[in-house]
């Protein structure tokens, strides 16, 4: 089980699903074998959870990504399928006994939507303020600079209403890469997907958990030629997905998904042709 590693206890937050292309999400690979381990709908879009994580050591809340939040409008609620709670986080923080007010660090993987749409919410005035106003927030200085100024390739994936408001009340920390935010939360940083996102890796000892963000967000994706077709870098994702899967399989790591609608982690070890689960677990349905 996947409870607590060190002082810090662990709880992935679900606060709901959405839908994307199934062809953008697997890149090369052909339908007939993705549909086998994520069905499509009519409009060729899967499942995708939209799972956040909370690390809390009894004095600190350390909540990893922020899914996608509040903000949007009903046009995009149907184009993207989004099914969730009226505050996703709030709720799946109350679930816990927490409220957005004892989170005291915010970190991003990275600033897509998905990621960073909770991150703020509208006020009554209809502007975006910060929706954990305790919270210091980070992410790295190369990703901020993608999120500010992106290209027309992934201009769509970025919302600045969902960071620039951070910046405004002065709650933004911009990182360098592969550092240490707090006592055993550090980060491992890859390009491929967007320049600049970091994987949130916690370790106590030899247990270790790493929140993969979009270098692997379904199960599927461990299989190391699924790529995705929005990484603006696919050969980088490859190498980064190589490396990082041989040491996570070698040092014993608890992977945590971001995007798979069923598993929420699991361990892994080399196998014939890519990896083997040796553990797993399953998301918590209410
Ligand atoms: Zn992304």
């Amino acid at each position: 089980m996947l409870n607590q590693i060190g002082k810090w206890k662990i709880f992935p937050l679900e606060t709901g699903d959405f839908r994307l292309d199934g062809g953008a999400m697997m890149g090369s690979v052909p339908k007939t074998l993705w549909e086998k381990t994520n069905p499509a709908d009519k409009y060729n879009r899967i499942d995708l959870s939209l799972r956040c994580l909370l690390l809390d050591d009894g004095e600190n809340r350390v909540l990893i990504d922020t899914g996608l939040g509040t903000k949007g409008s009903e046009k995009f609620k149907t184009m993207f399928h989004i099914v969730q709670p009226e505050n996703p986080l709030k709720n799946a923080l109350s679930k816990i006994g927490f409220s957005p007010k004892d989170v005291t660090h915010v970190i991003f993987s990275h600033l897509h939507f998905d990621h960073a749409g909770g991150a703020t919410e509208l006020n009554q005035d209809g502007q975006p303020v910060p929706a954990f106003p305790n919270a210091e927030y980070f992410i790295t200085e190369s990703q901020w600079k993608q999120a500010n100024q992106p290209n027309t390739r992934d201009r769509a994936s970025f919302q600045q209403a969902d960071f620039l408001p951070l910046q405004e009340a002065g709650l933004l920390q911009l990182i360098p890469e592969n550092t240490t935010i707090i006592n055993g939360i550090s980060t491992y940083c890859v390009h491929g997907h967007t320049c600049g996102q970091q994987l949130v890796k916690l370790e106590d000892g030899d247990e270790a958990l790493i929140f993969c963000s979009d270098l692997i967000p379904l199960k599927s994706h461990l299989q190391i030629p699924w790529i995705m077709g929005y990484d603006l870098n696919a050969l980088l994702t490859l190498e980064e997905k190589t490396q990082f899967l041989s040491q996570a399989g070698d040092e014993n790591w608890w992977l945590v998904f971001d995007h798979d609608p069923i598993t929420s982690a699991v361990k892994i070890k080399q196998g014939e042709k890519y990896y083997d689960i040796v553990d797993e677990v399953l998301r918590k349905f209410d």
